[in-house]
């Protein structure tokens, strides 16, 4: 077996933004140090690294020099172009791989890999181009969503559709651009299973999170998730599935949906940690940005059993800051509550700006007080300057 990368090592973050800084805190802590390539200066994983390189993902020779200064690189921000993260990894070992990359990026490829692997998706069909337009509307006649094959994240390149109809329009609204047709899953949940997979094949996955959207943005995680046991362990067979079928080396989310009767659908894949498993800093053994942290380094995986009864999440989106500074001492006064905030600057709608997490005996109460702590935040004590 390969050497693991021991502490003292410096390890490589390609992208600036709060997963990057959630795994620098996890490495430092336990002793790396960390470098951190990323096109804005002052991001949040920036604020928390060692050192710090502002260039393009694309800048070849901006990535190969910033590579050679490392032992490993890792990222936390899947459409770092697979080209990029081959030519790094002729120089150290990158985990995930450029071929993960490219699966994760194009939503069609990601299908058809999971599909590849035996796995349940919805039914879906390809518009590339424009003779694709009558077999997907006979594919799916019926409700569905049409999605940017590349690019898309927290429902932006996406449309919905009543029926087939308006799938012209819509691909038209898209810049008719390489795009997937998706049938409407009529699913009574959201989960996720985030997993980290070892250099030497070793798994580990976390129970699955209940994951509630807003405008199509995570806005709320519950762990554990109300399921059964049964679609629980379906769950992790599928996330354990995707792992070892696609050979992933780190950290990879499955987000899936829950059918009225248990069954499951996977939607979509992340090569990395995921907004779903932020409470796992509180709530878990070793939470998703150590086993990230193990999984680069070639280190034997940590627990990721729960240490608490339940846990919840919210997020924090810029419109909180809409009206004046949130009131943070209000929410802090909630038993149970961590606040993470990310370092940026400006507050845009619809922006991760932070999380707040709530652990408690029971999920209820975390999720009671997690709710209670985000009201409190809009108690305005401090007007607008
Ligand atoms: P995505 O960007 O693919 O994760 O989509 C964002 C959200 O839109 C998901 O979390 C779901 O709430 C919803 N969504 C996406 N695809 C579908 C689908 N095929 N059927 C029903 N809802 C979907």
């Amino acid at each position: 077996m390969t050497q693991p990368l021991l502490p003292g090592a410096t390890l490589g973050m390609l992208g600036g933004g709060q997963l990057g800084r959630m795994f620098a805190q996890a490495a430092r802590r336990m002793g790396y140090r960390v470098a951190v390539l990323t096109t804005e200066a002052d991001s949040p994983a920036a604020q928390v690294a060692d050192a710090s390189t502002v260039a393009a993902y694309d800048d070849r020779e901006a990535v190969t020099a910033f590579t050679r200064g490392v032992a490993a690189v890792t990222l936390e921000f899947e459409n770092v172009p697979a080209a990029m993260a081959e030519a790094a990894a002729s120089v150290a070992p990158v985990r995930p791989s450029g071929r993960l990359l490219e699966v994760a990026q194009n939503r069609l490829l990601e299908k058809e890999a999971v599909a590849g692997l035996g796995l349940p998706v919805g039914r879906f069909h390809p518009v590339v181009e424009e003779a694709d337009l009558a077999a997907a509307a006979a594919a799916i006649p019926g409700g569905a969503i049409l999605k940017t094959a590349e690019s898309g994240y927290d429902g932006k390149g996406q449309r919905r559709l009543a029926d087939a109809s308006e799938l012209e329009a819509a691909w038209s609204s898209l810049g008719r651009v390489p795009c997937i047709l998706e049938e409407l899953v009529p699913f009574v949940r959201e989960i996720s299973v985030v997993g980290a997979r070892g250099v030497d094949g070793e798994v580990a996955l976390f129970a699955p999170f209940e994951n509630q959207h807003a405008r199509q943005i995570l806005d709320l995680t519950l762990w554990p998730a109300a399921v059964s046991e049964e679609t629980a362990a379906a769950a992790e067979r599928i996330a354990r599935g995707v792992l070892e079928g696609l050979g992933v080396v780190g950290v990879l989310c499955v987000e899936l949906f829950v059918l009225e009767d248990g069954s499951l659908l996977v939607n979509e894949l992340a090569p990395r940690p995921h907004n779903s498993g932020h409470l796992t800093l509180e709530a878990a053994v070793s939470s998703q940005f150590e086993q990230q942290v193990r999984a680069v380094c070639g280190l034997p995986l940590g627990s990721p059993e729960r240490r608490v009864g339940g846990a919840a999440m919210a997020n924090l989106l810029g419109d909180l800051w809409a009206d004046g500074e949130p009131d943070w001492a209000a929410a802090l006064a909630v038993p149970g509550v961590s606040l993470h905030l990310y370092g940026k600057a400006e507050a845009r709608p619809g922006r991760k700006m932070g999380h707040l997490t709530a652990t408690g005996a029971t999920r209820d109460e975390a999720e009671q007080r997690v709710q209670a702590a985000r009201s409190a935040l809009q108690r305005l004590t401090v007007p607008h300057a």
